[in-house]
């Protein structure tokens, strides 16, 4: 089904040389373009109202399902400029697929993948003047959401639901060379548990991780690390980004699926091991086991994965007793390749042997 996105261009673009200067030095998060795409769900009406208009302010009524019981979820995922001016996008189809399972989990409605990628297209081709060159990392970064908009406040799945996406231009994580980050493992707090929604893309995850991010802060770490709730203290995620281990015999280690996110980097970085002659390997990892390989130079190398920064060099962790750096502290070889390899993908200059570029213009 092809919904049409009808484009309403704005009457107040910013103007061209304020673009620019954004666009320069655009950071992440910071600035939006001049569109948002939208849509509406209602139980008796299904999907409706699909259009491209000026970016504005959403009028809430003060009793919106979201606004008490955080029926919210949300994607993430960028567009990206080649040289010859073409603009892509990397595995949209993941991400319409996970916004999918997400909407299960939340009791949302589901947006088909089609309309999912449609409406994300939509809006890059209104704000194509907004996606950058790829110089510096550069990149379009898109942000579809969905949240129950249904005044009401007994619990129950909202019977009107909003959908949006808006853009953002971004810059590289990393734009004065790679550098990294250390973890702190979290004992007070943990993001997810069997059947609560840690492989749900969801705005409630975030909320409650935000109290161990300052915890992090406060012992001198920049993000989080998670473990499971059970005794054995396996490694779950950093709570924005999927984890992998290298080890010395050849092994690219990352947690199983079920209670973390299934990251569309994280599948990327899997299928794209053997290439840099590594074997693969998902499973559990205890916190005993990563000390211990670390410290030992059995594991050499660990790292983050996800779209906002693609590869992140972790450079040590720390808990409450102990304080373990990774790989002599600096960004690891095969780190920095996979990083690299994904990037020139996304960049059109490497082969994309797998597809995985969709074009938009
Ligand atoms: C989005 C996200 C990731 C990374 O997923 P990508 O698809 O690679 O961007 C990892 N963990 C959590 C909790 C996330 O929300």
């Amino acid at each position: 089904m092809n919904a049409g996105f009808q484009l309403l261009p704005t009457t107040h673009p910013l103007p061209a040389a304020e673009r620019e200067e954004i666009l320069a030095a655009p950071g992440f998060g910071r600035f939006f373009t001049d569109h948002m795409a939208s849509a509406t769900w209602t139980k008796e009406g299904g999907w409706h109202d699909f259009r491209v208009t000026a970016l504005e302010p959403i009028s809430l009524h003060p009793g919106s399902a979201v606004l008490h019981y955080a029926q919210e979820i949300f994607e993430g995922l960028k567009a990206f400029r080649h040289d010859d001016g073409s603009i892509w996008l990397f595995r949209p189809d993941l991400n319409a697929r996970r916004f999918v399972n997400s909407a299960r989990r939340l009791a949302l409605p589901v947006l088909s993948e089609e309309l999912f990628v449609e409406s994300v297209e939509a809006l890059v081709r209104a704000d194509e003047a907004w996606v950058p060159p790829h110089e510096g990392g550069r990149s379009l970064y898109l942000r579809p959401f969905m949240f129950g908009s249904e005044a009401f406040l007994g619990v129950r799945p909202a019977a009107q639901v909003t959908y949006g996406v808006i853009a953002s231009p971004a810059a590289s994580y990393f734009s004065s060379g790679l550098s990294g980050v250390t973890l702190w493992v979290s004992e007070n707090y943990a993001r997810a548990g069997k059947g609560g929604t840690g492989a749900a893309k969801c705005g409630g995850n975030y909320a409650s991780s935000l109290a161990a991010q300052v915890e992090a802060q406060e012992n001198g770490c920049d993000q989080v690390l998670y473990l499971s709730d059970d005794e054995e203290r396996y490694l779950e995620e950093s709570g924005t980004m999927n984890l992998f281990l290298v080890t010395a015999d050849g092994e690219l280690v990352t947690p199983g699926l079920g209670t973390i996110l299934d990251g569309v980097t994280r599948d990327s970085v899997l299928e794209l091991a053997a290439e840099h002659g590594l074997k693969p390997a998902q499973r559990q990892v205890s916190l005993a086991q990563l000390r211990e390989g670390c410290a030992s130079g059995e594991i050499t190398e660990l790292f983050a994965s996800g779209t906002a920064a693609v590869i992140t060099p972790i450079l040590g962790f720390k808990g409450r007793e102990y304080e373990q750096s990774v790989g002599g502290g600096i960004p690891g070889e095969v780190t920095t390749n996979l990083r690299n390899h994904i990037l020139n993908i996304q960049y059109g200059q490497a082969p994309d042997t797998r597809n995985w570029l969709r074009r938009v213009i």
